[in-house]
């Protein structure tokens, strides 16, 4: 397929040229802005990332701002979006930018930030510089392990290497943030983890998996491992328009310094009203069965305080409690 890198770019580009989607990022060279999207768009789907996006770039519009937000401010700027040491590893970057009293614009400068890895510095060299660096994420893995109907795990060190070079003996050296957003585009879009949409793919002829039959099986090591289950049993404790949450240390291995609603367990005097609500929340590989109930208490226990209602849009809450609260309030009658 090497050999015919030349006509698969051109497909490729044609393709993108007319059908990529308009995403907020796509309209701007500011490598600040790109730099953003692209730490939001690992793990998050594109959907759920716009509104984020123009949310953080209205409260942190410049990498001086990001430097110096408040941790409240910020988590509660990411809060929902998940694995917040990105949100963190974005300010340690931001202030390092700062420092350098300009934005790094070669690939081992911006692998030199805090929290960014091969993936990320390959694509803001090529999309915001122009450098010729292929950027493999899982989308552009899927897309050319199937290219050539790699059966090896996709996950693995030895194939991921493989498909490294192919991506970098692809790549076009005049357009290489083009060709870069091309491969991702058509990952997300055509080439989709279940059922590709082969039909409308413009490297169709070059792709060995669609050519053995092989598309729906490869590539191997893509499907996620099911959840296990767990009960969760959440209290919302309400007083004079205040409602009783207590916040992870900062040392906290997952969502350090997020508030979150009392669990059942640790409020062993609360005495338990009606208002049940219910939902399931995934995180990684643990499927949450969360139930919620309003509760009332004589004394607030250690560990937990009472915080204003009002306050709570510019804190950062975990999502379970975000949702806890939603759906209570929706399974209430209104007054
Ligand atoms: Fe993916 Fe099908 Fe295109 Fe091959 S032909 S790259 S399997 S969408």
């Amino acid at each position: 397929m090497v050999h015919q890198a030349k006509t698969v770019r051109r497909l490729l580009l044609k393709w993108y040229g007319d059908h990529k989607r308009d995403l907020p990022w796509r309209h701007t060279q500011d490598p600040y802005r790109i730099w953003i999207s692209e730490v939001m768009l690992q793990q998050t789907r594109v959907a759920a990332v716009i509104p984020y996006y123009e949310r953080f770039l209205a409260l942190f519009p410049d990498a001086a701002a990001l430097a110096s937000a408040p941790e409240q401010k910020l988590l509660a700027a990411w809060a929902g979006l998940g694995y917040y040491s990105r949100a963190r590893n974005l300010r340690k970057a931001a202030r390092a930018i700062v420092e350098l009293s300009h934005f790094p614009d070669d690939y081992a400068a911006l692998r030199e930030l805090p929290g960014v890895g091969d993936y990320t510095a390959a694509a803001l060299a090529s999309i915001a510089f122009g450098r010729p660096h292929a950027a493999l994420d899982g989308n552009v893995a899927r897309v050319l392990g199937r290219m050539l109907a790699e059966r090896g795990d996709i996950k693995s060190q030895a194939v991921r290497n493989n498909l490294r070079a192919l991506a970098g003996a692809l790549l076009d050296p005049k357009q290489p943030g083009e060709f870069n957003q091309a491969l991702m585009e058509l990952g997300a879009t055509v080439c989709v983890p279940k059922r590709p949409l082969c039909g409308a793919c413009p490297v169709r002829p070059y792709c060995l998996a669609r050519r053995q039959g092989l598309e729906n099986q490869l590539p191997a090591g893509a499907g996620r491992p099911s959840a296990s289950r767990r009960k969760k049993h959440l209290l919302v404790i309400e007083k004079e328009n205040k409602i009783l949450l207590w916040q992870r240390p900062a040392d906290s291995s997952r969502l350090a310094g997020f508030w979150e609603l009392p669990e059942l367990e640790s409020i062993p005097g609360a005495t338990i009203h009606g208002g049940v609500a219910g939902f399931r929340h995934t995180i990684v590989n643990t499927t949450y069965l969360v139930q919620v109930q309003r509760a009332a208490l004589r004394s607030r226990p250690s560990g937990f305080r009472w915080l204003a209602k009002g306050d709570l849009e510019d804190l950062p809450l975990s999502t379970t409690a975000k949702k806890a609260l939603a759906r209570l309030s929706r399974s209430e009658p209104r007054a």
